[in-house]
């Protein structure tokens, strides 16, 4: 049984309820055990997020920096996540180090631990936040594995087949790639399943 460690800073619960579907889609190939539902009420997760958003602020941009987040959630959390899986729901518009925004990544951290930190800020729906939180599952799960075929490197490691471990770097076509997959019953291609196994 693997446990996410789960903090929703939204205000809105159709977020957390979206990424319900994305938590099933990966309970086809983990066992699961969230520290909170998504969807349902959750004031420490929320005041939590809040707390580290503030402090991963960018006044200049009005951005709040990911990777700082990261930072605050691993080591100024009081929370002791490292070598933990945890996913961050925020409704912070986020920046990188050499990006101008970014929708969230997932990170290892140095204790063999994995970190989604993912903003509602630049979709347009729910549906394909869902989308993404299935492809950031992908990688803290290990899809697309690097030197595998059918990858190319495209900000880290990422599926060339119909799937959602493709990497869409624009708003537009991660939208497509979403309504593509809507139908299918895997999200993931054949490669990725296998990888998504114990
Ligand atoms: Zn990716
Ligand atoms: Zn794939």
């Amino acid at each position: 049984m693997t446990l996410i460690n789960f903090f929703d800073g939204t205000r809105d619960p159709k977020y957390g309820r979206a990424l319900l579907r994305s938590f099933q889609e990966i309970e086809k190939y983990q066992h699961l055990t969230v520290s909170a539902i998504p969807g349902q009420t959750d004031i420490p997760g929320y005041n939590l997020v809040k707390g580290l958003e503030s402090r991963a602020y960018n006044p200049q941009r009005n951005q709040v920096h990911r990777r700082s987040l990261l930072q605050e959630l691993l080591f100024n959390s009081g929370q002791n996540l490292e070598g933990q899986k945890s996913f961050i729901l925020t409704e912070a518009d986020l920046y990188d180090d050499n990006l101008k925004w970014c929708f969230g990544a997932a990170n290892p951290d140095n204790k063999g631990g994995s970190h989604i930190i993912l903003s509602t800020r630049r979709f347009n729906g729910p549906r394909t936040l869902a989308h993404v939180a299935i492809h950031e599952f992908g990688h803290m799960f290990g899809a697309a594995s690097q030197g595998r075929r059918n990858t190319e490197m495209n900000l880290g490691s990422h599926c060339t087949n119909l799937c959602v471990m493709q990497q869409k770097l624009i708003v537009s076509e991660m939208e497509a790639q979403a309504r593509r997959l809507l139908n299918r019953e895997n999200k993931f291609c054949y490669e990725c399943q296998t990888e998504l196994r114990y």
